[in-house]
């Protein structure tokens, strides 16, 4: 007898933003969805046969969504997560961009930002003898 999938993993509860438009009134807001993360257990668990560990052994941490839908902030109407994945393995989620990087690569293609830090290296330090003064101001 195999063991069920869930048994070479620890579960936890996980929530996550997402922005949706609703199809209803098109209009766009942020809602908290529910996940569970699945995170591989460290060993085999007891009673585990041939079968299991080549079953173990090919398993990824992932996250599985329980929200299917959402109720609109708007007009209230439940609307499903559109075209979103439901499962997504961790490894997956960690090579893609979250918003933040996102930002700096616009920026980074941009060059702006690049420009004022070499501005900012060019600067030149204050020659030590005012950093001393500094602090025999009395
Ligand atoms: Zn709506």
């Amino acid at each position: 007898m195999s063991l069920d999938e869930r048994a070479f993993f620890n579960e936890k509860p996980e929530t996550r933003q997402g922005r949706f438009a609703c199809p209803k009134c098109r209009r766009s807001n942020d809602y908290t969805i529910r996940w569970v993360r699945r995170v591989k257990k460290d060993r085999l668990p007891q009673g585990a046969g041939e079968q299991d560990r080549a079953k173990y052994a090919k398993l990824r941490d992932y996250l599985l969504r329980l929200d299917d839908e959402v109720v609109c902030k708007a007009c209230s109407k439940r609307f499903e997560i559109p075209s979103q994945q439901s499962m997504v393995f961790v490894d997956q989620l960690a090579g893609l961009p979250n918003d933040d990087d996102l930002e700096k690569e616009i920026e980074a293609a941009s060059g702006e930002p690049a420009a004022a830090k070499a501005v900012e290296e060019k600067k030149p330090e204050l020659p030590a003898r005012f950093r001393q003064n500094a602090s025999n101001w009395k």
